[in-house]
């Protein structure tokens, strides 16, 4: 039987995309607007741009029949750095002609990653992984960002304790750091739409984690 063209078999990670962000990748037509949109596509920053992993993930959608190397297809997008340079402004989402959800998409490949246990290991992205996960202890405990205890979690997770002092300083004087947590806002209904997205033991940020 020949395949959907725009439906992708099922066990693919580019079936779950398709189900988390509602647009499935297999629509991409690879025109490139959202690599050249991305401020991270930039040489030396991103490896892999956002065009390239659709293609990474319409490739093993096309070679679903044979898989080991849909795995491999997979594998190279989920141990991408691309996930974890995202920075999530939706750029490449708001320009796709054929209504991707690319960020979504990176959403989707930062928590496989973590949970497959195959997201990239260069030291820039355990920085970003550590960020990542510091966020959602955050978000899981108070239901929203507290910035000093996000700088700590982090700081104390990498070791970094003097990087962007300069900019903290700046960012203390102007108000936008707060020395006093806000209040917390009521975490059930935030814990449980975390939880359904993420159990069992899907890339959950569990404390002290590293
Ligand atoms: S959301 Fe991520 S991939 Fe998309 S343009 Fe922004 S940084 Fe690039
Ligand atoms: S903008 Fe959309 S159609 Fe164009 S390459 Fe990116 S994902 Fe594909």
């Amino acid at each position: 039987m020949e395949k959907d063209k725009h439906h992708p078999a099922d066990n693919t990670l580019a079936k779950l995309i398709a189900e988390a962000t509602g647009a499935s990748p297999l629509n991409c037509y690879q025109c490139g607007r959202c690599a050249a949109g991305c401020p991270q596509n930039v040489p030396g920053v991103m490896e892999i741009s956002p065009t390239r992993i659709m293609r990474l993930l319409q490739l093993e959608a096309a070679f679903s029949d044979d898989l080991e190397r849909a795995a491999d297809y997979a594998q190279q997008a989920l141990n991408s750095q691309t996930c974890w340079l995202c920075a999530g402004c939706q750029a490449c989402t708001t320009r796709c002609p054929q209504g991707v959800d690319i960020a979504g998409t990176m959403d989707v490949l930062r928590e496989q990653a973590l949970a497959l246990g195959l997201a990239a290991t260069d030291k820039r992205s355990r920085d970003i992984q550590h960020f990542h996960r510091g966020f959602l202890a955050e978000i899981l405990k108070r239901g929203r960002i507290d910035e000093m205890s996000l700088v700590l979690r982090y700081k104390m997770a990498t070791g970094h304790w003097l990087q962007d002092a300069a900019v903290g300083m700046g960012m203390f004087r102007r108000g936008k750091l707060h020395l006093r947590p806000a209040n917390a806002v009521d975490t059930r209904q935030v814990q449980s739409a975390m939880e359904q997205m993420t159990h069992p033991d899907k890339g959950v940020p569990k404390e002290g984690e590293k």
